[in-house]
């Protein structure tokens, strides 16, 4: 390898990498969602005398900027429902999209939950027992794995989401290494 050739190979793989760490904390994020709202929340109602009286005396000492920041969080929190709804609403289009054009699509409702049970209620991945299940196709539908009872398997959002697009056998490579 070159000098310019390694050069231009550390770019590559600092980018590649950026976007992978911004990806994954954002995943965590999605994921941990309601964790990280009730620390706040438990922060917040502990410190509340503390953070209302400093909060008070910023108002006091600084009006115009508490008349901006306003203005400006408003502007913020509609620009992300903007962006966010669209996104959802995106997202689940195709979600719902691949179930229709997989090659079988017939799980049912019924099937779903006997197979929750049959795991009893546990991720198939991380053997956790799980507040929010997904549904986790072992051959991805992305891939063309159908959306029928033997390709679904129950999975917590995490396992679900570092899955992603992997088989099976890849993904269980990826989690606990090559034979
Ligand atoms: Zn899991």
């Amino acid at each position: 390898m070159t000098k310019e050739e390694r050069r231009q190979y550390n770019h590559d793989y600092h980018l590649v990498h950026i976007d992978k760490a911004h990806q994954q904390s954002h995943e965590y994020r999605e994921i941990h969602r309601d964790e990280i709202n009730q620390r706040q929340r438990i922060y917040c109602q502990e410190h509340r005398d503390k953070i209302r009286q400093q909060n008070r005396i910023y108002y006091w000492e600084h009006p115009e900027q508490m008349q901006q920041y306003r203005l400006a969080t408003k502007q913020r929190r509609h620009d992300y429902s903007v962006a966010h709804h669209n996104e959802h609403h995106v997202a689940r289009r195709k979600r719902r999209a691949l179930k229709a054009n997989a090659p079988v699509s017939d799980l049912t409702a019924l099937q779903w939950e006997e197979r929750v049970t049959e795991f009893n209620g546990y991720c198939v991945y991380c053997l956790k027992s799980m507040n929010v299940i997904t549904q986790d196709h072992m051959t991805p539908l992305t891939r063309s794995g159908s959306h029928t009872l033997s390709n679904v398997i129950p999975s917590c959002p995490s396992c679900n989401s570092k899955k992603n697009k992997k088989t099976l056998l890849e993904y269980l490579v990826y989690a606990f290494g090559g034979p």
